[in-house]
């Protein structure tokens, strides 16, 4: 059967200081894994700063090229340039919802705007009564309603509320993958959780698989049902979330584990440099060459080095 998403061993190398340069980024080495189209989940991407993860959402969502590897969507590959109709029927169907809702919005536009937009460009509505009724159905999802959105400017909601709207603006042409890159990393630590939970009743209400990207394991332990963690582009531990998250094996998941009772992260995303786990993690970066996921009893993948 076809998968929702298929990442085919995709990797992603960037060009530093110009294209005759030779300096490069690895940004993702290798990343292979599969959504089932039956089983909507919630799959997480984790891992500290500067490990990959935005530029994999990014392929994902056919806004970078892969390197070497290819992205299939519903068996086909994901359409990355253009307005053409094959991308707007992708785009339909694949969302994202970024970081920084008021980056995400231009102050300038009402909030609205960007739903009804969405709802004509994307479901071919011209009513004005047709596009309220998507507008309206996509803010019940997320808690809110046409009038207390309706006509205001993002400065004039709070950023929980703002990032309740840009997930309702993913939710108006009724998309089966969401893409949510840090959608809480912005939000004020006393809204998270209702972000989070709206993520939880997308994959049991509607049927909407999510791909969570966070540093935050919090958060991801509470509502994954997989994960994938990240160090410096390569995937180094992946499975059942509680499988993973409750015994790590590798040992970049276990200081990512360790981290999260360490005071000076901060939400930062960066690791506190005080473990002894460091210094392991740094010489197994060193000996990654060569190294590969090798699949455990219990349903994981764990890399090992050579
Ligand atoms: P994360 O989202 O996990 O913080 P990113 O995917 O943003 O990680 O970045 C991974 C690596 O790729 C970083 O070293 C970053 O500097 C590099 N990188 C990301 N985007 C670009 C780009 N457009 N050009 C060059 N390097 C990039
Ligand atoms: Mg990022």
């Amino acid at each position: 059967m076809t998968d929702l998403l298929h990442v085919d061993h995709v990797s992603k190398r960037y060009a530093q200081g110009g294209v005759l340069s030779r300096d490069h980024v690895d940004a993702v080495i290798d990343a292979d894994f599969s959504l089932n189209r039956k089983a909507p989940e919630i799959f997480t991407i984790i891992g500290e700063s500067g490990s990959g993860k935005t530029t994999l959402a990014r392929m994902i969502l056919g806004l970078e090229t892969p390197t070497s590897g290819r992205i299939l969507f519903e068996g086909a590959p994901v359409p990355t340039t253009g307005t053409g109709r094959q991308r707007r029927a992708f785009m339909a169907k694949v969302q994202p919802v970024f970081q920084n809702p008021f980056e995400a919005f231009n102050p300038l536009k009402r909030v609205d705007r960007y739903l009804s937009s969405t709802a004509r460009s994307f479901l071919g509505l011209t009513k004005p009564s047709d596009i309220d009724a998507a507008m309206d159905a996509a803010l019940h999802k997320v808690g809110l309603t046409l009038a207390e959105v309706g006509g205001r400017y993002p400065h004039e909601l709070s950023g929980g509320q703002l990032q309740r709207a840009a997930i309702a603006r993913a939710l108006v042409c009724n998309p089966s993958l969401l893409i949510a890159d840090e959608p809480v990393s912005m939000v004020d630590a006393s809204l998270r959780m209702s972000i989070v939970n709206l993520l939880k009743a997308l994959r049991d209400d509607a049927g909407v698989t999510v791909i969570y990207i966070t540093h935050d394991l919090a958060t991801a332990y509470y509502i994954s049902d997989r994960i994938l963690i990240m160090q410096k582009g390569r995937v180094v531990e992946t499975g059942p979330a509680r499988v993973v998250l409750d015994a790590p094996l590798h040992p970049y998941a276990r200081l990512l584990k360790a981290s999260v009772l360490s005071t000076a992260d901060a939400g930062a995303g960066r690791l506190e440099p005080s473990s002894a786990l460091i210094a392991e993690c740094d010489g197994l970066l060193q000996r990654a060459d060569g190294s590969r996921l090798v699949a455990q009893a219990d349903g994981r993948q764990v890399r090992v080095y050579g």
